[in-house]
């Protein structure tokens, strides 16, 4: 088992410049559980779910973050979800070939990058980039700085350790309404994008950054735990079954004799019979009364 996953927030004294530093890797295992894609699949749910942790880190407010692939390629669909309490999971949908070298473009095919912000309170926020860089890492630091004109840097390793799957990554960004130069912010860049996956798997937040930037003067705050965590439920089960036709229901339940409702994304499943369907019509809310 690899240590607790966490992510790590600090900043630079001498520099206008913030980052992050997360591990994910029992996290993205749990991921995995329950299904069967390639490896070239696995490796990019694992860059998925780092990023993710690492942009919900960057939010403000509570709430939470959808981060998604999709296009026309042997992987249509890849979804990390996560929120400001750093809750995480996802699913991916794999219809056809994938080569065992296939990279962000083959995977993807023709596609866009949507990143999906839902604050707890105020307006949903979506952004669509085009997949113009070739790695994940490329596309995003695209997408801040088209969104958020602030410069973004993101540095993502996966792997293994110990035949176990193990993921990480850090985020260097630009403090917004500060002055920062821009040789000062590539500096940085590339101090961090030495880390070596081991050194992020493995060792302590203090030693890494320690070893990247021993010249500098860095603070580093309490991290947070990071954690797979389903927001399915039988109730929210109920309600999707309630938005469906009757005759529908009905039907299934006279063939199946019950409805299995499954969860992509943690695999549990949630079963009613006539009787539970029965019990759902009957509990229509006082807001939602029933007109016969
Ligand atoms: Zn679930």
């Amino acid at each position: 088992m690899a240590n607790q996953d966490q992510l790590h927030r600090y900043l630079f004294e001498n520099y206008a410049v913030r980052g992050e530093l997360v591990t994910v890797s029992n996290t993205w295992k749990q991921v995995l559980e329950n299904h069967n894609y390639p490896l070239p699949v696995k490796t990019l749910l694992g860059e998925l779910l780092v990023a993710t942790s690492l942009l919900t880190a960057t939010l403000k407010f509570a709430g939470d973050i959808t981060v998604q692939l999709q296009g026309d390629g042997p992987m249509n669909l890849a979804v990390i979800n996560g929120n400001n309490r750093q809750q995480m999971r996802g699913v991916a949908r794999v219809q056809g070939d994938v080569p065992a070298n296939a990279d962000l473009k083959t995977l993807v095919g023709n596609g866009y990058l949507v990143i999906t912000i839902t604050p707890e309170e105020g307006e949903r926020y979506q952004g669509v980039v085009g997949l113009e860089g070739d790695t994940l890492a490329a596309c995003l630091e695209d997408y801040f700085m088209r969104s958020e004109q602030l410069p973004t840097r993101l540095f993502i390793r996966t792997g293994e350790v110990d035949g176990q799957p193990a993921a990480g990554g850090m985020l260097l960004q630009v403090l917004p309404a500060q002055e920062t130069q821009a040789n000062d912010f590539e500096h940085l860049a590339v101090l961090t994008e030495t880390v070596k996956a081991e050194e992020l798997f493995s060792l302590p937040a203090e030693e890494v950054l320690w070893r990247l930037y021993h010249e500098e003067e860095v603070t580093l705050y309490d991290p947070q735990d990071v954690e797979f965590k389903c927001t399915c439920s039988r109730e929210r089960c109920a309600a999707a079954l309630k938005t469906l036709p009757d005759e529908e229901v009905d039907s299934i339940i006279a063939e199946e004799g019950e409805i299995d409702m499954h969860c992509d994304y943690c695999g549990n499943h949630y079963l009613f019979n006539a009787m539970d369907i029965a019990e759902i019509r009957n509990n229509a809310s006082p807001a939602d009364p029933q007109v016969h």
